[in-house]
């Protein structure tokens, strides 16, 4: 991979932790607050806190892969599939810095 392409995946990477922390702290205190309303209010509530804890879920995802494909950055395995082996398309990395995974590993693991 060229040192450029790094520099770029690690600005985005870089980007996407802190992007993704204050969301999860803005949504965990949603949650928290949403939990007074419990016993109170109809299933609406507890609907969109599902929802609130889904998305709170996604986003720690997130964070985390992409906390650890800094790593692989650092440790220079950044865009080896960490299932195959093989190397991820740039493409594809383009479109998700952080995955761990090539197109067939990933679709092999939703399955
Ligand atoms: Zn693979």
């Amino acid at each position: 991979m060229k040192t450029t392409d790094i520099e770029r995946f690690r600005l985005q990477l870089l980007k996407l932790c802190q992007r993704t922390r204050p969301e999860i702290e803005r949504m965990r205190e949603t949650v928290l607050h949403g939990e007074h309303a419990i016993g109170e209010h109809d299933q609406g509530v507890s609907e969109s806190l599902a929802k609130e804890a889904y998305l709170e879920n996604n986003e720690e995802e997130i964070h985390r892969a992409a906390f650890t494909a800094l790593h692989r950055l650092e440790a220079g395995t950044f865009g080896i599939c960490q299932s195959c082996g093989c190397e991820i398309p740039r493409a594809r990395l383009v479109a998700i810095p952080f995955t761990p995974y090539c197109v067939s590993c990933e679709a092999e693991r939703e399955l």
